[in-house]
């Protein structure tokens, strides 16, 4: 995913622009792995492969986001992990430790 998306993408839930882009595995303007999160409604974003997957909360992957997260979880910000929708991530990561 292009680094200067964030500038053009809004939050699936209620359409805040301006979502903060955690980057984990990125190179001068692409990022590969990271998170977009949406201070608004606490909602983060995956971006796996490149991919952002913004979609509604009943159309995610608890399982595949999981798993993507528990790779990353030493980069993810404490506030986005003790702070998160849909999915508490330090719920995430109690149960997988
Ligand atoms: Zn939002």
């Amino acid at each position: 995913m292009k680094k200067n998306l964030t500038t053009v993408l809004v939050c699936p839930s209620d359409k805040h622009s301006n979502l903060d882009l955690i980057e984990f595995e990125t190179n001068t303007s692409n990022v590969k792995s990271g998170l977009l999160y949406c201070i608004k409604c606490i909602r983060y974003y995956p971006i796996i492969n490149g991919i952002p997957i913004m979609v509604p909360d009943n159309q995610r992957n608890f399982i595949h986001e999981s798993n993507f997260l528990t790779q990353w979880i030493d980069k993810i910000p404490d506030n986005i992990k003790s702070n998160s929708m849909p999915f508490n991530i330090n719920e995430i990561n109690s149960e997988s430790s």
